[in-house]
């Protein structure tokens, strides 16, 4: 290493002043930047520790969007509930990365800045067009990677913030409820797949003769009366009721 020096930001406004002030360069987990001095990759005369800045911390709602702050660590993310509910993927995405001492250090905001040809988080962010919030302005997914390790940032921008738009309504697209009552045999009733929840005859008694994943699968339902919209045709849901109802009873087993 060489001598640098270190200034530790309270907020996002004094960290920019910092940076804008001093030419140097942001510090997060440290995780690529410090491999990269270390190696003299890069040479920052002065770096600016973000890391106690409260600001850029936490996953948050905001309306439709699931918010996640440019210093939460791959950690916070993989086991954050609210991200696991809103969008489950990026868990596994922040779950997958490095490994532990690397997840419990290296942030999204430091993983996106970087932008290095391998990473995990840009694939999230431009696979979900999801809008990069820094301390001057948003930034679509689409236009903020521009190459290897390059950005749209300038070289005194802080990202703030990551804002995913939440997936579809999660409304069953179709549903199968499926019970084997003491009194009233089998039962399956189906939502999603048509004005109104109904008991599928077909997949009753499919399964009164052979409660099984597979007998239940094997039921050919007719699309008659089923919804058809732009959600899915009435044959899909159709389809759908087998499936459903079969893995409602693998899922018993
Ligand atoms: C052993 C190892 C294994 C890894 N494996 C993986 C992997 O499997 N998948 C993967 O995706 N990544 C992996 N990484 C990278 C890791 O995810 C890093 O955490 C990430 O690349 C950088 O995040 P950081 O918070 O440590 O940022 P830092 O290293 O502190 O900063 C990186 C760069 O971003 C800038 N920066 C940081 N935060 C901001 C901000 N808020 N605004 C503007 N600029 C900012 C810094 O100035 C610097 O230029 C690995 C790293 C290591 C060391």
């Amino acid at each position: 290493m060489y001598a640098v020096e270190y200034q530790k930001a309270k907020s996002v406004a004094d960290a920019a002043a910092m940076l804008a002030k001093t030419g140097g360069r942001a510090l997060a987990g440290g995780q690529s930047l410090v491999a990269a001095m270390k190696l003299r990759l890069a040479q920052p005369g002065t770096i600016v520790d973000l890391r106690g800045i409260a600001e850029m911390t936490g996953i948050r709602r905001d309306g439709d969007k699931l918010v996640i702050g440019a210093m939460t660590r791959h950690a916070e993310v993989a086991s954050s509930a609210e991200v696991k509910r809103s969008i489950p993927a990026l868990c596994a995405l922040a779950e997958g990365i490095g490994d532990r001492q690397v997840r419990n250090m290296g942030t999204i905001g430091g993983s996106i800045a970087n932008n290095d040809p391998a990473a995990d988080w840009p694939a999230a962010v431009v696979g979900l067009n999801a809008t990069v919030v820094t301390n001057k302005r948003r930034v679509a997914a689409d236009d903020f990677f521009k190459g290897m390790y390059e950005t749209a940032l300038a070289a005194d921008e802080i990202i703030t913030e990551v804002a995913f738009p939440n997936p579809a309504s999660r409304f069953a697209l179709v549903g199968v409820f499926v019970a084997k009552l003491a009194d009233d045999g089998v039962r399956a009733a189906v939502t999603g797949a048509a004005p109104s929840v109904f008991r599928s005859k077909e997949i009753e008694s499919g399964l009164a003769k052979s409660f099984t994943a597979d007998a239940a699968k094997a039921v050919k339902i007719g699309a008659a009366g089923l919804n058809n919209d732009l959600h899915g045709s009435a044959e899909y849901r159709a389809h759908l009721v087998s499936v459903m109802a079969s893995r409602a009873v693998a899922a018993c087993a």
